[in-house]
């Protein structure tokens, strides 16, 4: 068969963007056929991008090759490390976005990108031979062919627009969802189906609001973002802090019966770490004091976005609750928030290339997937669009692996466990965090994204440069210097990097933290390497039907909650639930054989 393209990705949102630019990059004919393309890349709710976490899948992507770094270091509005008391692999970047200027830019940077075709339209089938993908359909009966599909279709499949008690079809405020039927064939084609939920808040007009009675947040200056070269940060722009009072409460409290996810309007499950106003209030009665972070959504634009209170309420409970919070007083409200209801597929019914088991070609990324959040379905995009152009010119396929980055975690966590809410990446779901650090995201991958064509020469070399240069100074300060010393020497808790530069004048920042890292963890990366042995030593140890989970002490309670809602029945399953890291094992490994023992005792008195 010939066909017209060799990957064809449906939908400009931010998991499209990256596949399409991956696979475009890499030599495939592509096609990126979105609903809008005046819309590509809009960020439909708070215009931030990373954190600790999605900062950690930024920093990947970059490292990978992809687009939305470049997009972010060009349009930012504020910059943030967030974290910067923990150590250095917690410590998050965020960038406050411009959010007007990133999605003309991702338009503009994937119109001249070679190989890859922009369509306007809205596809509703995917076509299938012996199960086999081979093309899509549109709603206007065009067909384009393609020996892969990739679907991004975000909030926009089956999509329901909620506020108050009235609901009604939509992908995102004033945009149509997907094309009927979407849905229904990949129902035909075997895939079990779910309905998710998320929310945004009202966008508050700028001059409306009384910025001098909210907290100023302080911006960072930083000489690197995401991307490899450093970035002179310049015209950073306020941010600031408010917070909700006993006052906003009761409004919420007494308008409950108005909002659909209390009135059984809205089935589809919410994100538990993003919760809406309303949730929080029905989850935490006696908080009265929410944060809220007030930010601008663009440099030339009046609406700024109050970030922490979410909601589906109707538009008059909105303005009453945002006019009790102190410099909302007199908020005009531009934009309502909202809640929206979606299809998504279930994950575990995917490999870790993010293709569909049950139908080859058929690749999925992004609110598809069950997750939430732009990093989330960038990171995933990019792996689908190097699969997609690996499997349509029959090639090995690329498969991150959970110890090497955070988007192998997110994937292997999808793929394996599936989910049951709206996943978002969090450090603590990583085993190995001292080894998935932000600054050293380009020595974990970069490697793998020249040999697939992912990386520009002149970046490889640089990039080349500078791991010869990590790994020559770490060899020579440990020939030198004992680890005790070398800690003496740059310091216990925090880089002494004037000290450390004096060592490697030549070196960037993120170098010098590479090597503070490598020596600062370099201990508990030997524990952890022990832990991992003890691990394996005790794969077969069975866990007690009546073990009580939930009293760990030194486990965290997200742990805790995890294993017994799992009820791993040994150590080699305990170890496969996601965010189990060697110490944790290795502590219900003595939990249990403390417990097994007590039990003996018990048994011979
Ligand atoms: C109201 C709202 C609130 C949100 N709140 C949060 C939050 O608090 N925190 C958070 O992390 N994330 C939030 N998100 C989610 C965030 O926007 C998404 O996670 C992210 O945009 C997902 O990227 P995506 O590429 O999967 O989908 P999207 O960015 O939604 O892009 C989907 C794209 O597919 C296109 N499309 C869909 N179907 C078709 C079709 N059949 N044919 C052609 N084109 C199609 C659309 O036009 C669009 O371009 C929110 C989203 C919304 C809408």
């Amino acid at each position: 068969m010939i066909y017209d393209f060799d990957v064809i990705v449906v939908g400009g949102g931010h998991a499209g963007i990256e596949a399409a630019y991956a696979a475009a990059k890499m030599g495939s004919k592509t096609a990126l056929i979105t609903l809008s393309i005046e819309k590509i890349g809009l960020m439909p709710c708070n215009p931030a991008i990373g954190g600790v976490g999605k900062g950690h899948i930024v920093y990947e992507i970059s490292a990978l090759g992809g687009l939305m770094p470049k997009l972010c270091t060009k349009t930012y509005l504020q910059v943030r490390m967030l974290n910067t008391r923990k150590g250095p692999a917690v410590q998050g970047l965020r960038l406050q976005i411009d959010k007007y200027a990133y999605n003309t830019l991702a338009r503009e940077t994937l119109k001249q990108m070679p190989n890859l075709t922009l369509i306007e339209a809205g596809v509703q089938e995917v076509l299938t031979e012996n199960n086999a993908v081979t093309g899509i359909k549109t709603n206007a009966g065009d067909i384009h062919t393609a020996p892969t599909v990739i679907l991004t279709t975000g909030t926009f499949l089956g999509g329901r627009i909620h506020v108050g008690l009235e609901n009604y079809s939509g992908g995102r405020r004033d945009e149509q969802a997907a094309p009927a039927g979407l849905t229904q064939c990949l129902k035909d084609l075997g895939l079990r189906m779910g309905r998710l939920k998320t929310g945004t808040p009202p966008r508050l007009l700028r001059d409306s609001l009384d910025f001098s009675k909210m907290e100023y947040q302080e911006p960072d200056v930083l000489s690197s973002l995401f991307e490899f070269y450093p970035h002179k940060v310049e015209n950073t722009r306020a941010c600031y802090i408010t917070h909700t009072n006993q006052k906003t409460l009761d409004v919420i409290k007494r308008n409950l019966d108005k909002s659909p996810l209390y009135s059984g309007h809205i089935t589809g499950t919410a994100p538990r770490y993003c919760p809406s106003i309303e949730d929080k209030v029905s989850r935490f009665p006696e908080k009265a004091a929410h944060h809220i972070f007030v930010e601008p959504e663009g440099a030339s634009h009046d609406e700024i976005y109050p970030n922490g209170i979410s909601t589906s309420m109707p538009y008059e409970v909105q303005l009453e609750y945002i006019r009790t919070i102190k410099g909302f007083e007199n908020a005009i409200i531009a934009k309502a928030g909202y809640a929206i209801e979606y299809d998504m597929v279930w994950p575990d019914q995917l490999t870790s290339t993010l293709e569909v088991k049950s139908v080859p070609g058929l690749f999925l990324a992004g609110q598809i997937n069950g997750t939430t959040g732009y990093e989330e379905a960038a990171g995933q995009g990019l792996v689908a669009g190097v699969n997609a152009h690996l499997k349509a010119h029959n090639q090995a396929p690329f498969i991150l692996d959970r110890t090497e980055s955070y988007i192998g975690v997110m994937i292997d966590d999808l793929v394996t466990l599936g989910v049951d809410e709206p996943y978002r990446m969090f450090t603590s779901r990583a085993e190995r965090r001292l080894i998935l650090r932000q600054d050293n995201a380009f020595l974990r991958l970069t490697d793998r994204a020249y040999a697939l064509g992912l990386i520009e020469e002149d970046l490889y070399r640089d990039f080349t440069a500078e791991k010869n240069l990590i790994y020559d100074t770490l060899a020579q300060l440990r020939q030198k210097y004992t680890q005790a010393q070398l800690i003496k020497m740059f310091g216990e808790f925090e880089c002494d990097v004037e000290t450390l530069k004096a060592h490697v004048p030549q070196a960037s920042e993120r170098a010098l933290l590479t090597i503070y890292a490598e020596i600062r963890y370099a201990p508990y990366l030997e524990r952890e390497e022990k832990e991992v042995a003890k691990s394996k030593q005790f794969q077969e140890l069975i866990i007690p039907a009546d073990f009580d989970f939930k009293s760990l002490p030194g486990l965290s309670t997200e742990l805790q909650q995890k294993l017994a809602k799992h009820k791993p029945a040994s150590i080699a399953s305990a170890s496969l639930i996601p965010g189990m890291t060697p110490a944790a094992i290795s502590l219900l490994i003595f939990r249990i054989r403390l417990y097994s023992n007590q039990l003996r005792v018990r048994k011979t008195i």
